[in-house]
């Protein structure tokens, strides 16, 4: 995560970089802004700045971390070993009792982070499968935090301990950092991560530098999801507005769509494979009833699915960013078909999306292109 990545808050961005530059650095620093703000990205990509070993002037002459160098390499994993995570959690099927800390939940953490660092405490209790609905940082955990900014900083740099939603402290924990909060070991810097400062022991509170983080706006949600999930201006717009300024609603909106999309597409294709003409004529009516947003929106997507099945075959396991039903539907197509009828369907679907936009009948348009790609699939 780069400042780069987060859309907006440029404010902060600088008044961050300053701190580094003018030797101001604050040693605890709170991040407070509503749930699906920016606060959390905010921390992960000062975390990524302070520690990487070759910051870039970008072109509108503002500072940024590489993400090139070992260290943003390892941010950009969640692997850092002087970067350390906090975060409540509570027992699940397999965690209990004294290991119910944050360290027991990394996996499923870098998971949670991954592609979206602007999930909410109730996502993040989905992402753990976690049973006990009292979530807390409990005692334990704050004997944890101490025990690990003692030891020495592995890579040379800054020790950094970002603590996520710091309101779930037990007092016993919020105690138990007091001191280390105020004095931390040269070289460390706390990120507390707020949505609810009112929730903060003033004794924490009082500790910390505080930068307040807006909720986005809706231009900057709506050039996120255009930019980084290839949505639609119009589909993208009209998230944003439903979104209130949290990037995970908005997320959450897209994600639905994309789900509703990928049921539709995968369907589709098995049609057009079978070659069921009589489903296929069913189909094109219940396309044409779709807006045509929602047209548009399952067109691209097909076009992205098939993208990403003209690469899959080239593309290390690492790389391959599809999960779920999705990879196993690009797997299996992928095996099934050809590189150039692959080519050819998305040439098809592109010429489709063209007419859509010049008000073709989405009707006679879409039963004219089930043909043409059942007869290439056939040939
Ligand atoms: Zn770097």
């Amino acid at each position: 995560m780069q400042f780069a990545d987060i859309p907006g808050l440029e404010e902060v961005k600088t008044s961050l970089i300053n701190s580094v530059k003018n030797n101001h650095l604050a040693h605890a620093q709170l991040f407070f802004g509503p749930e699906g703000s920016g606060n959390l990205a905010m921390a992960l990509a000062f975390a990524t700045y302070l520690n990487c070993t070759n910051r870039q002037m970008s072109l509108d002459g503002s500072e940024d971390a590489c993400s090139q160098c070992p260290s943003c390499q390892k941010m950009s994993r969640f692997v850092h070993p002087d970067v350390h995570y906090v975060f409540p959690v509570s027992a699940t099927k397999n965690i209990s009792g004294k290991d119910v800390v944050s360290s027991s939940y990394l996996a499923d953490w870098r998971n949670f982070l991954t592609g979206n660092p602007y999930g909410t405490i109730s996502q993040w209790m989905l992402q753990y499968g976690g049973e006990d609905k009292q979530v807390n940082i409990s005692k334990e955990e704050s004997r944890h935090i101490v025990r690990n900014l003692s030891l020495k900083a592995f890579e040379g740099n800054y020790k950094v301990m970002i603590i996520w939603l710091p309101e779930y402290m037990h007092v016993s924990a919020a105690n138990g950092i007091l001191k280390i909060l105020e004095e931390p070991p040269a070289k460390t810097i706390f990120l507390l991560v707020s949505s609810d400062v009112e929730k903060l022991l003033t004794t924490i509170l009082s500790r910390t530098q505080i930068f307040k983080i807006r909720g986005f706006k809706d231009e900057e949600i709506s050039r996120y999801l255009v930019q980084q999930h290839e949505l639609p201006e119009e589909q993208a717009a009209k998230a944003a507005r439903m979104a209130n300024g949290s990037m995970s609603a908005a997320l959450g909106s897209i994600n639905e769509v994309k789900d509703n999309n990928h049921s539709l597409y995968s369907s589709w294709m098995r049609l057009c494979y079978e070659r069921n003409f009589s489903q296929l004529i069913q189909m094109a009516d219940d396309f044409h009833q779709l807006n045509k947003d929602a047209q548009k929106s399952l067109l691209l997507y097909g076009l992205n699915i098939l993208r990403e099945t003209l690469v899959y075959p080239y593309t290390s396991e690492e790389l391959v960013r599809l999960e779920g039903d999705e990879r196993m539907f690009v797997e299996r197509f992928s095996k099934v078909m050809s590189w150039d009828k692959v080519q050819l369907i998305a040439e098809k679907l592109n010429e489709s999306l063209y007419h859509l936009e010049r008000n073709a009948s989405p009707k006679i348009m879409f039963l004219d292109l089930s043909l043409q790609v059942a007869g290439i699939i056939k040939s």
